[in-house]
């Protein structure tokens, strides 16, 4: 007999399964395969690293792994609260510095009082109601009261920088422009300044903490980065064959 056979049958057996509310599941939905679910979800529960659980369920992308679990609310909660000791405003100052736990109607606060953008939170109210698409200072994150960001957005914060000095260089070729179109599609020096500083002082209080924080910041921004949904993206330069064109990343 085959071991999906002699599963089937053992599964047949048992009394019923019953679920957290105490309904009973369906019994025909334990299927072998499901063990490889349950595996990836403890361990990503335990906190194992997502690169060391794809190792040892032999897949080839971080990709697949990620879709054999889910980011749990609590633990969601734990990487927010961990995170949030380290938010930073636009000039690197700390938002949160003394904040050990966030409380529940904090966090529900944080979750209607902001909205996520690729590189960080805004918190402007027209713009959250909006659920981001409505900025009323066209995206000018480095220089707006309503940005903040921390660790788990480096990756972004550097990609963007990237861009920016892309962008700049792209565009000070760009003979078909006129001046004041070149100089207003360019990323500005305070702009660009102003994200260097930021993404240093980052860096720099990331360093600052012993190793043991330094492993809990990453686990919560694996945490984080997993559930973050889809950004809609900030303004940019797109180069396409030959031609320049204001865009938005999607
Ligand atoms: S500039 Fe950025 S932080 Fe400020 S309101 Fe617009 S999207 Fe929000």
């Amino acid at each position: 007999m085959f071991l999906s056979q002699l599963h089937r049958e053992w599964v047949r057996t048992m009394p019923a399964l019953l679920t957290v509310a105490g309904e009973e599941f369906d019994k025909s939905r334990v299927t072998l395969y499901c063990y490889r679910h349950s595996y990836a979800q403890r361990h990503a529960d335990a906190g194992t690293p997502v690169d060391v659980l794809r190792e040892l369920m032999g897949h080839k992308t971080l990709g697949t792994t990620q879709t054999y679990y889910r980011v749990t609310e609590k633990r969601t909660r734990r990487a927010v609260d961990r995170l949030v000791t380290l938010q930073f405003d636009r000039h690197g100052g700390r938002l949160w510095d003394q904040a050990k736990a966030l409380l529940d109607h904090e966090h529900a606060r944080m979750r209607i009082g902001q909205v996520a953008l690729p590189f960080g939170i805004c918190a402007e109210p027209s713009n959250v109601k909006a659920g981001g698409h409505a900025c009323p200072f066209r995206f000018r994150c480095m220089g707006c009261d309503h940005f903040r960001t921390d660790p788990s957005y480096l990756p972004d914060l550097r990609a963007y920088l990237d861009t920016l000095l892309r962008d700049r260089e792209r565009l000070a070729a760009a003979g078909e422009l006129d001046d004041w179109a070149r100089a207003e599609a360019t990323p500005s020096e305070e702009e660009i300044t102003r994200l260097r500083s930021l993404i240093r002082r980052v860096e720099s209080d990331l360093e600052a903490l012993t190793a043991e924080d330094r492993e809990e910041i990453r686990r919560a921004t694996a945490v984080l980065r997993k559930s973050r949904p889809v950004q809609l993206g900030m303004p940019t330069v797109r180069p396409a064959a030959g031609d320049i064109r204001i865009g938005r990343d999607q």
